[in-house]
């Protein structure tokens, strides 16, 4: 057998941030370190059994503890207490343009709206990016929840979450993107595969199309709306603490 090597390999690594609910064992911040909880100084070994998923600064402080407290926080992470996932994305300029699958979107804020509820909105502000996306579970729950580049999602339903600042990717299953955002580019980058009330929309540099519509090429420049499903004489309201399921309501229509 080869000796493995101090990097530590990516199915090791899932498998780390997934038992943590990708977030530090500790605190939940999801900039991750993996930790050798047997040292790599006494024993050369990438055992997932014998490590956990740490942020820097815990990182250097579980380090100091005895083991049993580090293998207690690994059976015990803090994300799974909370059962979410929480960041922030964070870059460092504005993106004037934003590319779902093969469209570009320029000074148009609500990219994709569903029955008028918004499910991707994008802005500009004092040279921020900011991001704002809902996606919904069948009764229209958060799934994916981010609101001017804060992130809540259910860390218990996706196969893995990979952060990192300005780049974050959901995965449901293997080798299947449910929601992916670049913000290291010159344009901010979404792409993904949802399924919203039984309405498949996929949007990625191979696969445009949004329930049944292929919308592919596109520049949608200072437009009010950018992609919109659903008849617009209704508006769709979330569910919250008073109502249990999202409600269909005529819109008014304003004069
Ligand atoms: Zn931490």
């Amino acid at each position: 057998m080869s000796e493995p090597k101090r990097y530590i390999p990516l199915p090791i690594r899932v498998q780390l941030r997934k038992e943590a609910y990708f977030g530090c064992v500790e605190c939940g911040n999801p900039i991750l370190d993996y930790h050798h909880i047997i040292p790599w100084s006494e024993v050369r070994h990438n055992e997932p059994e014998h490590m956990l998923a740490v942020c820097p600064t815990h990182h250097r402080e579980i380090s100091k503890r005895p083991r049993n407290y580090a293998y207690d926080k690994k059976k015990n992470p803090f994300n799974a207490s909370i059962g979410k996932f929480r960041g922030e994305l964070v870059t460092d300029k504005a993106r004037p343009s934003f590319i779902m699958g093969t469209n570009t979107f320029i000074s148009t804020p609500n990219i994709f709206t569903y029955y008028t509820l918004p499910i991707i909105k994008y802005r500009i502000e004092n040279d921020q990016s900011l991001l704002s996306v809902f996606i919904p579970d069948q009764h229209f729950w958060p799934e994916i929840e981010i609101v001017d580049n804060d992130i809540v999602a259910n860390s218990s339903i996706f196969w893995d979450i990979e952060f990192s600042s300005n780049y974050l990717r959901f995965r449901k299953k293997e080798g299947e993107t449910s929601l992916e955002i670049d913000l290291r580019g010159a344009a901010a980058l979404v792409s993904g595969s949802l399924s919203i009330d039984g309405n498949r929309f996929r949007f990625s540099a191979t696969k445009t199309n949004f329930g049944g519509a292929v919308i592919k090429n596109s520049t949608f420049e200072n437009c009010g709306c950018g992609i919109g499903f659903g008849d617009n004489k209704y508006r769709l309201l979330r569910p919250n603490y008073a109502m249990r399921r999202p409600q269909r309501v005529m819109q008014r229509v304003k004069w």
